[in-house]
């Protein structure tokens, strides 16, 4: 069997063990199982996390001093830009759409939601302006202080500057470049055997999920669920594949059976930083990208572009709007896509973080920021969709971005 089939037969046995454990929740068998798989799921991201840090600093810095010295990387990153504007607007404006069309949350009572919402501690104001305050105070920092808390959006900033500078140098910091490259080969062969692991990482972390989440809860907003997971799967289905054959000239069928590794462990993990390295290893060695492309692309990808999450977001704050029977104006509903923009480029890869910077979303129009508590014991299951679109979009943008480098670059 290929290590792709099994990580495929691994996800559907998850699926059903989890349900098996969900139905009997108590003894010792649940409680035996539980620990097993807990350690199982621990010890695969454990490990993706471990290599994480280290890989984004090499890639960075060996794909943008690959890219600076072909004199490619301003071209480069002036079309991961456009495409990362351009596929986040799609999302935000076919959540928003979609929001209306089904009229999520409007006739449903929000007295049912009281509780939840009277319970949950109001977390801090968090406006635009403060985001944006602490984003810059939380990226510009000691990168040493950076690696060791896993800060990525800092690691990615301080591979940039190194990066640039390995070029500027030139011929005096040859050694240091050719070490970053040996860096990221040893990087690279050890998240080869990692996936090795995949299939008992994914059987365990979705065994783990569907047997400790509690999927009656989906019901009470099962409206809502159900459109905003369609809405999202028809955007990684429909609007990314079509943009990817348009601007990418690729087959959407050749691009999802080589991605299908990291797409499943987007869904098992909800992470799209745990599940980078699997992504770039779709990207380079599936997809054809080039390594300077996709080591660029992909590490910053995965922190400032997130479809899904964006889409998320609007559908919700829209959700929560009709929900309080409050309509909102065409320019509310601009802010919202805005603050939903800014909040998906901050927020981290990590699960629910998008729940985090969604209490921005919902005060940039006056919304209670009390009401993601409606939302919050269905967000573990929603999140597992969105992150497979985040990363979806990530590895897409590094296919149209080579395209087109590639293709200027064979010109010169
Ligand atoms: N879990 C998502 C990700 O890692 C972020 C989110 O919560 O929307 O991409």
């Amino acid at each position: 069997m290929s290590l792709n089939t099994q990580i495929l037969v691994a996800a559907i046995l998850g699926l059903i063990f989890g349900y098996v454990l969900n139905l009997f929740p108590n003894g010792a068998f649940f409680s035996a199982s539980l620990y097993g798989i807990g350690i199982a799921s621990s010890i695969f991201i454990g490990l993706l996390k471990m290599l994480l840090i280290p890989l984004i600093f090499s890639s960075i810095v060996v794909g943008v001093s690959n890219l600076q010295a072909g004199g490619q990387f301003v071209r480069v990153w002036k079309i991961t830009v456009m495409c990362c504007i351009t596929t986040t607007t799609l999302a935000l404006a076919l959540g928003l759409a979609c929001a209306h069309l089904f009229e999520v949350g409007k006739g449903v009572d929000i007295a049912m939601f009281q509780d939840a919402m009277t319970q949950h501690q109001s977390p801090d104001t968090l406006t635009p302006s403060s985001f944006i305050t602490n984003f810059i105070q939380n990226t510009l920092i000691n990168p040493f202080k950076a690696f060791s808390d896993g800060n990525v959006l800092a690691v990615v900033l301080f591979a940039l500057f190194v990066g640039v500078a390995l070029v500027k140098g030139g011929e005096r910091f040859k050694a240091v470049r050719s070490l970053s490259q040996q860096f990221f080969d040893i990087m690279m062969m050890m998240i080869g055997w990692v996936m090795k692991l995949a299939p008992l990482g994914i059987f365990a972390l979705l065994a783990k999920l569907v047997a400790t989440e509690d999927i009656s809860v989906l019901s009470r907003l099962a409206e809502f669920a159900v459109v905003v997971t369609g809405t999202t799967i028809f955007h990684g289905a429909v609007v990314l594949p079509l943009l990817l054959w348009v601007f990418g000239k690729m087959n959407p069928i050749t691009f999802f059976k080589g991605t299908k590794t990291a797409l499943i462990t987007a869904f098992a993990t909800s992470s799209s930083s745990a599940t980078m390295p699997l992504s770039l290893k779709c990207a380079q060695e599936n997809l054809g990208v080039r390594p300077q492309t996709a080591g660029f692309v992909i590490p910053i990808g995965t922190q400032l572009n997130m479809d899904g999450t964006a889409l998320y977001e609007a559908a919700a704050a829209l959700f929560i709007a009709n929900l309080m029977g409050l309509d909102l104006s065409l320019g509310q509903q601009l802010i919202v896509c805005l603050t939903a923009m800014i909040a998906s480029l901050g927020a981290p890869g990590i699960p629910s973080a998008g729940m985090v910077t969604m209490i921005m979303v919902l005060q940039s129009v006056g919304l209670p920021a009390e009401a993601i508590a409606i939302l919050l014991p269905i967000d573990r299951l929603l999140d597992t969709v969105r992150t497979v679109v985040n990363v979806q979009g990530d590895m897409m943008i590094s296919v149209v971005v080579d395209h087109h480098t590639k293709q200027a670059a064979e010109k010169t």
